[in-house]
């Protein structure tokens, strides 16, 4: 055991320093391993308890290592919202008079991967779907056979399935038959997230895994050909070596709350106003695999939120511009509405709408008005937006909304009516005050095994990862659909313990060529 050395992640953020703390440990330099496992987690989340579970199931001896005084990470703050389906239906989707069949949710989810999509990661969620909710709810998480037919976030009952996602709104409906999938456990309010947490911990706890609290993993331990051998840890001021002979999962979360990342690789997500995540989420992970030569892909990406819905009627209106121009299909997912917001000129955007007697703003996301008006006049001097232009697209809007049409943007008939004065105006720029929350996607470059890849796309023997550590199936945020993170997290966790522990033969990393 040595004292602390290098510095801290947050130090280093601060000083803008180079983070020279996660640089790898080389083996030849390790003189005793102070702990000896078979699989060693790296951060004990969503990812990382399935991960373990996994990796023990398959016989191998597994200890988590996570940094806080408690587990959960994100996934325990979350609504626990998960994407299934395909394969004829989960128990909830059949119930509640949903057939989905897995081409019809495959080709959905290559829709909401756009170019990025990985199709070996999304063919094995896809069918592994059905067989992923059984093992969920085998941990113990209920379901309630319903579904909630309104437009929600999230929903606050103990009702379980909602569309989640862009799958009844343009152009993604004419891609695959629109269907739910978003599950949320049978809990009031919004706290799917503790919930599923709670049944994630209890079956680490009835396994007897070992969770090492209160120790962050500082550094991976590597030979010269770069195949890890263990990690470094910080556990009550002192540096402990820890041998995981079988394989490290690094489980760490994204970079949601590392400003620093952000900027470099996600500035587009760095217009928003509040990241959403634990304090943890400051990319260590993905950092530690990059100083070893992992590949890190779709850095860009991530979910951001304007939760301009519910109510439903929201997307009744339209959003525009500081020209007073129109970008989107108002029903779309509030992520995908907000990814095209933030490129909108200085990200400035109002979302209007006929102020009606019972007005009353979008409560999760609580934007302020920005102006109310009798006449369209009024509402362009209010806004400052140049005189005509708003009453020109409300003028071409309602007249094709009459008609049940938009012929730009093909928001769906049922949300297409005339707007009426009076009107109101919110002010959805994340610089007017609403919550415009974000989360990270990007990350390190995996196989669908978890096993990650270095930049010349070669397995790094003994390195996996899982989670928002990792690039998954979740990877666009123009195209994101609630409860893909969460889902990938818990599923990708599950290879990635299984092939830790030798489960998986490195057969599931076909095409990756093996250092
Ligand atoms: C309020 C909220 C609501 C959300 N709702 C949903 C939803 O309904 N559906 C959905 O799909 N997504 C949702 N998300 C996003 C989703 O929760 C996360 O993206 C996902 O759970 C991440 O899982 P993970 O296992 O990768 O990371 P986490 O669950 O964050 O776990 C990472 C763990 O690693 C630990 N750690 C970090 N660094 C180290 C280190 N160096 N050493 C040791 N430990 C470390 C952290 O402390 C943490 O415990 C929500 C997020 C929030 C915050």
């Amino acid at each position: 055991m040595s004292e602390p050395r290098g510095l801290g992640d947050k130090q280093a953020e601060e000083t803008g320093r180079s983070d020279t703390s996660i640089l790898p440990r080389r083996l030849s330099e390790i003189t005793h391993w102070d702990i000896v496992t078979d699989v060693a987690i790296v951060g004990y989340g969503g990812a990382g308890a399935c991960a373990a579970i996994e990796a023990k199931d398959a016989g191998a001896e597994v200890i988590i290592f996570e940094t806080a005084s408690g587990g959960g990470g994100s996934t325990a703050l979350s609504c626990g919202e998960i994407y299934y389906g395909g394969n004829g239906g989960t128990p909830i989707q059949k119930a509640t008079g949903f057939e989905d069949s897995s081409e019809n949710m495959y080709n959905y989810l290559m829709a909401s991967g756009g170019p990025n999509a990985d199709e070996r990661k999304i063919r094995a969620y896809v069918d592994g779907s059905l067989d992923h909710y059984h093992w969920i709810v085998d941990k113990g998480l209920r379901y309630k056979p319903s579904f909630v037919a309104t437009r929600e976030i999230i929903q606050l009952t103990d009702d379980c399935l909602i569309y989640s996602g862009n799958e009844k709104a343009w152009p993604y409906r004419d891609k695959a038959l629109p269907c739910p999938r978003g599950h949320k456990g049978r809990i009031e309010g919004d706290n799917g997230g503790p919930l599923l947490w709670q049944a994630l911990s209890g079956a680490v706890e009835q396994r007897g895994i070992k969770v090492q609290y209160d120790s962050r993993v500082l550094a991976l331990i590597a030979d010269e050909h770069n195949e890890v051998s263990g990690v470094a840890i910080r556990h009550d001021m002192k540096e402990y070596n820890v041998r995981a002979t079988r394989g490290v999962v690094l489980c760490t979360g994204g970079f949601a709350m590392n400003q620093k990342m952000l900027k470099k690789f996600a500035p587009t997500l760095a217009k928003g106003n509040a990241p959403l995540g634990n304090p943890n989420d400051n990319g260590s992970g993905i950092r530690m695999g990059m100083a070893l030569g992992a590949s890190v892909i779709n850095m860009t990406e991530g979910f951001i939120s304007m939760a301009f819905y519910p109510p439903g009627r929201n997307s009744s209106g339209i959003f525009v511009n500081a020209n007073g121009q129109r970008y989107v299909n108002e029903d779309s997912y509030h992520t995908r509405v907000a990814y095209y917001s933030m490129l909108q000129p200085d990200s400035r955007c109002y979302l209007i709408l006929h102020a009606s007697d019972d007005f009353k703003p979008p409560k999760f996301f609580n934007p302020p008005i920005a102006g109310t008006g009798f006449t369209l006049e009024e509402l362009e001097a209010e806004l400052k937006i140049p005189a005509g232009a708003l009453a020109q697209t409300m003028e071409y809007y309602n007249r094709h909304a009459a008609k049940g049409e938009d012929p730009f943007f093909h928001k769906a008939s049922e949300w297409l009516e005339p707007i009426e004065p009076p009107y109101v105006a919110l002010d959805c720029s994340p610089s007017g005050g609403g919550y415009v929350t974000y989360f990270t996607l990007g990350g390190l470059e995996t196989a669908p095994s978890g096993e990650v890849l270095n930049v010349r796309g070669e397995v790094i023997p003994g390195l996996y990862t899982a989670g928002r550590t990792a690039s998954g199936v979740p990877c666009s945020t123009e195209h994101y659909a609630s409860g893909l993170s969460v889902g990938d997290a818990t599923f990708s966790g599950r290879m990635a313990g299984m092939a830790a522990a030798g489960r998986i033969p490195t057969e599931a990393s076909k095409g990756c060529r093996i250092v």
